[in-house]
């Protein structure tokens, strides 16, 4: 019996590839254009590193004039979860991965969803069997299962290899025997490697790597029909015509197979791109680690959701850690997007990519003092309608007094940087509503500072005037603090710090203290603007209290 016999044997019904390889013509774009694509699984949840690998590969086709597409990997049918692919597209959406074609949104290189492509799948490993390059195997999983541990207690190497792979040694004749008595078979690829030998390869992140050759006859179509990671692999990015394969480097150890199947299909092999892990410092251990489903909740997307992140800010970050160079350049290009930064590959992180919270956090405080005030304001009124609806009552009744708060040091030079998620308007502003204030038995009680209320009341009932422009005001504020004992001078305060209650600055803060409760805060005088007189008058006699 041929192979040519033995694979009409095998797949009677199905077309040669030739009808594929017609039908799925080369894509007509310009030189240099990168075709990618993300290529998850419908497990319902798409994590950090699935959104990293998806703003890389977005950043890159987008960049070249390429293509992005989205690919449902739903071949693994015990780990799928019911509506995970919307799930998963949703999160894609929201975080601006929008893909030119795919699934949910057609293209001519569908279907993009595997377990729709079963007869492609078979073609292609029939094509194989007629090369003399696949067999079908007749191992239960429990000889499989048996033959490791005996590897694993031996110390060889685990998998079906050399002596280990029975069914490779079967004659065609007596395979076809076997199936025609109705033994189940899965198929495997005749590995045609050499595990002595070393190829190399070269990353278009990782730079060179050093591999022993494939020798593992690999599962390439299942007991279901359908095709494992490996072959599905092989054969959609072949016929979709990626041109890089941009994914986690949990996938490393696998390209040996993966270039030893497109070698063997005839395929010409895409540039592969590995992206290095999300890690990040483990607070017992102090040791970097990747991040993990189990230990970290922000792993999962809806942690940004509910942390009042917002999407912006999350892509920033991504693209800080995405390029070393960045940041740098952001600083120096304060007007631009970072969709307007050109990434390379060659400037990706190799080991870990440090996913660390704290510069996530002041990466969104730069992302907050970009937006204008009226933008904090409608963003934040969303988030808090979900998740604080008390607070979202006091910003819709006071629209335009919180607008101009978040208006205060914003259009500048060097915008205050104090917001750093939805959350933080009112953890950093909540003394600006009387309600909030006012709940609170006393808000001074953080205040541990001897004020000198005399000197307060004193002002506050004869000096201040709230129609004065701020150079007025301040200059009372000086005449006041000198003619009650405050040093006007800071070379004679710190010649003689003695002889004066503190300097300007400190009657200044025991201002804002009353006023805000805290030592920090926007621009003193805006912040007495908005609160008017009146309520400085009551907060004052709280304060006296
Ligand atoms: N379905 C694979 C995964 O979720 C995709 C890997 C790839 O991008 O090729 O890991």
């Amino acid at each position: 019996m041929t192979d040519r016999e033995f694979a009409d044997f095998l797949f009677p019904d199905v077309k040669d590839i030739s009808y594929y390889e017609e039908k799925y013509a080369p894509r007509n774009l310009k030189e240099g254009a990168i075709v990618t694509r993300c290529a998850p699984s419908p497990t319902g949840f798409v994590h950090m590193g699935s959104l990293y690998q998806g703003f890389i590969a977005k950043q890159m086709a987008r960049q070249t004039g390429g293509v992005l597409f989205l690919r449902i990997e739903d071949t693994d049918q015990k780990r799928e979860v019911e509506n995970g692919v919307d799930g998963i597209v949703k999160d894609f959406m929201e975080y601006g991965i929008t893909f030119d074609e795919g699934y949910g949104m057609g293209g001519n290189y569908g279907p993009y969803l595997q377990s729709e492509r079963g007869e492609i799948y078979k073609a292609y490993v029939k094509y194989l069997v007629s090369k003399g390059y696949a067999y079908p195997c007749f191992c239960s999983p429990e000889e499989i299962d048996e033959n490791r541990k005996i590897q694993e207690a031996t110390k060889e190497r685990i998998g079906y290899y050399g002596r280990w792979s029975t069914c490779r040694n079967l004659t065609k004749e007596e395979a076809v025997e076997r199936i025609k008595k109705g033994d189940p078979y899965i198929m495997r690829l005749k590995s045609q490697g050499d595990f002595n030998k070393k190829h190399f390869y070269h990353d278009a992140i990782k730079g060179d790597l050093e591999y022993p050759e494939n020798d593992l006859d690999h599962v390439i179509l299942k007991s279901d029909g359908l095709p494992t990671y490996h072959f599905a692999h092989a054969v959609d990015d072949h016929l979709m015509h990626t041109t890089h394969v941009i994914r986690g480097d949990e996938w490393v150890s696998s390209l040996p197979v993966h270039l030893e199947l497109f070698h063997l299909l005839g395929f010409e092999t895409p540039q592969y791109a590995h992206i290095a892990p999300l890690t990040k410092k483990d607070e017992e251990t102090g040791n970097i680690r990747k991040l993990s489903k189990r230990k970290d909740p922000e792993l999962a997307v809806s942690y940004y959701h509910e942390a009042g992140i917002p999407v912006g800010a999350v892509n920033l970050f991504l693209a800080t850690i995405a390029n070393s160079s960045f940041e740098e350049w952001y600083l120096q290009n304060q007007d631009k997007s970072y969709e307007d930064f050109t990434f390379t590959f060659d400037k990706m992180p190799i080991g870990g990519s440090l996913f660390d919270l704290e510069k996530l956090e002041s990466v969104s405080k730069i992302y907050f003092s970009k937006l204008s005030a009226k933008q904090v304001y409608e963003e934040t009124l969303d988030y808090t309608k979900e998740y604080d609806p008390s607070f979202s009552k006091l910003l819709e009744k006071y629209k335009d007094y919180t607008i101009a708060l978040l208006n205060i040091e914003r259009e500048i030079e060097r915008p205050r940087k104090d917001i750093g998620s939805y959350k933080d308007v009112k953890k950093e502003f909540w003394y600006m509503y009387d309600e909030l204030f006012n709940e609170k038995d006393n808000p001074y009680e953080e205040v541990t500072k001897d004020y000198a209320k005399e000197d307060l009341k004193a002002y506050f009932e004869t000096v201040y005037d709230e129609k004065d422009d701020q150079e007025t005001w301040f200059s009372k504020i000086k005449d006041f603090a000198s003619s009650h004992g405050y040093a006007v001078n800071r070379k004679e305060y710190k010649e003689n710090p003695e002889s004066f209650k503190g300097q300007v600055s400190d009657f200044c803060e025991m201002i804002r203290v009353m006023a805000t409760t805290k030592t920090i805060s926007p621009n003193l005088y805006d912040i007495l603007q908005l609160l008017g007189k009146e309520r400085l008058m009551q907060r004052l006699n709280l304060f006296l209290k």
